[in-house]
């Protein structure tokens, strides 16, 4: 029998809309938009559905506090309640929460298993800004700073390096490895903007000073800017450090329709940049990628540009 080319795996699950937000643009529609549009597109049927598992307590530890996880059960327990001003939890957000950082092991473990080729995790809550002993910013778990130190942990694989493309700044994964030269963080993203971190100077501290790397942009930048950042700045970084895995923090928000921000990135562009950092990892891990979705809150630009995506993923 001839061994069938690997696919990209997609992790999906109608579970993921039961964090209830209400009118909220972190909403369930979000990804119903993506999982109706990738069906009318024909995707299902070339990729791989990964099935996401809830992330077990001990690695969501790996970055959260034993005190804020029992808060977020005990809210959700109790019917609900607000993290912050903009940060809902509801009755179903702790095993929401747990089934997206899950969602993420599941697709680390069918790349490195080589079940797929890459893997793009349709999930929700998005994680980037959720700190140790505090969730923020629509953010419940940082499922991709727990996804980095599960690869690390589990798979004894040492240098990561996380991309992160949402508008806003990951001020929650920046500060999980700020002092960590293992994992090499790099944000493009609106600034000043939400929530305030990012600016150029920030390049981590002690042993992992030189291993967060900020390029903020100003308002109405587009495809130009983020070429620039890549090429010049993200991609040698990148070779030099030369990971074993590459995580891609994939918000959509950047995208010119997006209500949340001032950046003009078109659907196309993220194909583009997708295809930039495919590339990059083709010659240094492998093809190794992990991409999770983080923002965006236009319907028709998100599950358009979340389609662009997975398309670049697919031809990798
Ligand atoms: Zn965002």
């Amino acid at each position: 029998m001839q061994n069938m080319p690997l696919l990209t795996g997609v992790v999906c699950d109608t579970k993921y809309l039961k964090h209830e937000t209400g009118n909220h643009p972190e909403s369930a529609q979000r990804l119903t938009a993506i999982y109706t549009y990738l069906k009318t597109k024909g995707v299902h049927k070339s990729i791989k559905k990964i099935k996401p598992y809830p992330a077990p307590l001990d690695v969501i530890q790996y970055i959260h506090t034993q005190s804020y996880i029992d808060s977020v059960k005990s809210i959700s327990t109790c019917g609900g309640g607000m993290l912050d001003l903009d940060t809902v939890v509801s009755p179903e957000t702790y095993d929401t929460a747990l089934l997206a950082a899950g969602g993420m092991l599941a697709a680390v473990d069918a790349v490195i298993n080589g079940t797929v080729k890459n893997a793009f995790c349709l999930i929700r809550p998005p994680g980037h800004h959720a700190l140790p002993e505090r969730g923020m910013g629509f953010c419940i778990f940082n499922n991709i700073a727990i996804a980095a130190r599960y690869i690390q942990k589990k798979y004894s694989l040492q240098r990561i390096a996380i991309v992160d493309w949402d508008v806003h700044h990951g001020n929650g994964t920046q500060f999980a490895f700020y002092s960590d030269p293992s994992v090499y963080y790099f944000s493009t993203h609106q600034f000043p903007h939400y929530p305030g971190t990012g600016n150029s100077g920030e390049t981590g501290s002690n042993e992992g000073i030189g291993f967060t790397m900020n390029v903020p942009l100003l308002p109405g930048a587009d495809i130009q800017a983020f070429e620039d950042a890549f090429e010049k700045h993200f991609i040698p970084a990148i070779k030099k450090f030369n990971p074993d895995f590459i995580l891609i923090s994939s918000g959509f928000d950047a995208h010119a329709d997006d209500p949340l921000a001032q950046l003009y990135l078109q659907t196309e562009d993220y194909y583009l940049l997708t295809k930039l950092l495919i590339s990059c990892a083709h010659d240094i891990c492998n093809g190794r990628i992990v991409s999770t979705l983080e923002g965006g809150y236009n319907l028709d630009a998100l599950k358009r540009s979340a389609h662009a995506h997975l398309s670049a993923l697919m031809e990798a």
